[in-house]
């Protein structure tokens, strides 16, 4: 299961340059595999080695509109809406066994488009798929309201009926995790979906979109639109007749989003957007315990992921061994080919990644923060870059405000616990953060001082489909994963009856 952290994050592949085979390539819509209207596709790479996996078919506002209209046919005459949790909840297993069935090519598809390592998507991606499903699964007949204290001749109950016809715009980083952060929940709850995935990694949705056909799912309930995001994105978000938006992505198209949805027709949107979380260890600290967290917490999946530990900060009683630890820890991250079993770091996503995290290196050096390992491109091809450290970063820098989305670190050292927490808080994200010390009393007053939403103590990376997920501030609202997460899914309905022969009035 996706229970505790990721072990040591370092596992490999196995076997070269490997391209898996790819099945599905055009927009699912209705039940079918379709062209796009335009009969345009687009090209997704891999990363690897900067060639064309294969191309897609290319959604735009045509190909949305006729997905929309699916998941509204769907949803106001389909069975899905309608038949018991419990139904819903067996579809959903059965979707989940066939994802566990499919793990290895599922890894691989992932693996060629997104660089992420072969054996964690495996043991990893796969089987939190799997569980996210399951949880919602057992979730699906037990959405019920509440009776109501209506004063009066009256009494009282809430409804929950879903919310309707759902988009999902979902980031590259982790093409599975997201999608079923998102579709789980909204299946459970009875809606119908339409999800973009990312025009980088679009590959996995599609085949999700196939494992669900053949999960029993009814046609016109799970609807697939690669393409990109100011075309098919923005049709998602502007349309009159999509009833709730779940988005995850950069605070920058967060707030494109909600104005989108603002401008037509109000729907509902929840947002997790991006992140700088910070990693603070104090002096009582087991410092190799220390370094291990905070360089997982940043090179895990190349320092692609929104909660990545992305500021270290270092009470200065272990400051100087701390950073001659790391140095050496970062240097034994193996940079190379997801596929290859001895890797522990693959490529940036694509080109357009790449150059941003080296330009943010650039900018680190610029701005007066000391490189103390990494800062290169790495490999004669593909978009591999070494595990960086800069220390004497302040505050202020760029490097220690804007999520890099990269394997940089940004070191920082303080004295007390409470200049902790107000470093700690000076950024505008408020996505997770993690804490290292023995000290129960520290690890509950920061765990209670840093806005975040998700705190990890002496640990990192724990993730359960039972703990909510989502950000303070400019990291975004509304939570994914918990029991919380379904709410986004419905709508709360209160019924009001009239008792005209009440005995107690
Ligand atoms: P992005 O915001 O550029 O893209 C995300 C999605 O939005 C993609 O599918 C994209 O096509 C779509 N999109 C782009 N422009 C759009 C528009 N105008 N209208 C509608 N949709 C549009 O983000 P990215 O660069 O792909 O992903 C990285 C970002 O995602 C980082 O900021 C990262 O922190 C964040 N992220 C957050 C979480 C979380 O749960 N909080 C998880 C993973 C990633």
């Amino acid at each position: 299961g996706s229970t505790g952290e990721f072990g040591n994050g370092k596992a490999g592949g196995g076997g070269g340059l490997v391209v898996p085979e790819i099945k599905f390539t055009k927009l699912f819509i209705n039940g079918e595999f379709v062209d796009a209207v335009s009969g345009k596709t687009f090209e997704t790479r891999d990363p690897r080695t900067g060639d064309v996996l294969v191309h897609v078919a290319e959604a735009d506002k045509a190909d949305v509109d006729l997905a929309v209209k699916a998941a509204r046919e769907a949803f106001e005459h389909g069975k899905w809406p309608r038949m018991s949790g419990y139904e819903r909840g067996r579809a959903m297993n059965k979707l989940a066994d066939l994802v566990e069935q499919h793990a290895d090519e599922l890894a691989a598809l992932d693996g060629a488009d997104a660089g992420k390592l072969l054996s964690l998507g495996k043991i990893i991606d796969m089987p939190a798929a799997a569980q996210m499903l399951r949880y919602y699964a057992g979730a699906a007949d037990k959405i019920h309201g509440e009776s109501l204290r209506v004063a009066g001749k009256y009494q009282g109950y809430t409804l929950k009926e879903p919310i309707g016809v759902v988009g999902v715009i979902i980031p590259w980083n982790f093409p599975t995790m997201m999608f079923f952060l998102k579709v789980s929940p909204a299946l459970a709850a009875g809606c119908t979906i339409v999800v973009k995935p990312a025009e980088q990694t679009p590959l996995s949705a599609l085949y999700y979109a196939h494992l669900a056909k053949l999960a029993g799912i009814p046609d016109g309930v799970i609807n697939v639109v690669p393409g990109f995001g100011p075309t098919a994105g923005a049709a998602i978000s502007s349309h009159m007749d999509v009833d709730s938006v779940a988005f995850t992505g950069s605070a920058e198209i967060g707030r494109t989003i909600m104005e989108a949805a603002a401008r037509s027709n109000l729907k509902m949107v929840s947002l997790e957007l991006g992140g700088k979380s910070p990693m603070i260890i104090f002096d009582d600290a087991d410092v190799d315990m220390a370094v291990h967290l905070s360089t997982l917490a940043i090179f895990f999946n190349k320092g692609e992921i929104c909660v990545a530990g992305s500021r270290v900060y270092v009470q200065e009683g272990i400051y100087d061994e701390f950073v001659k630890k790391a140095a050496e820890a970062a240097k034994n991250w193996k940079v190379g080919d997801p596929f290859d079993a001895a890797t522990n770091m693959g490529p940036q996503v694509d080109k357009v990644q790449f150059e941003r995290v080296l330009k943010y290196i650039e900018i680190g050096k610029n701005e007066g923060a000391t490189l103390v390992t990494g800062g290169k491109p790495t490999g004669d091809k593909g978009y591999y870059i070494e595990p960086t450290i800069f220390e004497d970063v302040k505050e202020d820098m760029t490097i220690a405000q804007e999520e890099i989305f990269g394997p940089v670190m940004s070191l920082m050292k303080f004295k007390t616990v409470e200049e902790a927490i107000e470093k700690a808080n000076c950024t505008k994200y408020g996505l997770a953060a993690g804490i290292v010390t023995k000290s129960l009393d520290i690890a509950n007053k920061v765990s209670r001082s840093v806005k975040a939403g998700t705190v990890w103590v002496n640990c990192y990376f724990a993730f359960d489909p039972d703990a909510p997920f989502g950000g303070y501030k400019m990291s975004g609202f509304g939570r994914d994963q918990g029991m919380v997460a379904i709410d986004k899914y419905l709508q709360v309905k209160s019924v009001i009856t009239a008792v005209p022969d009440s005995p107690w009035y």
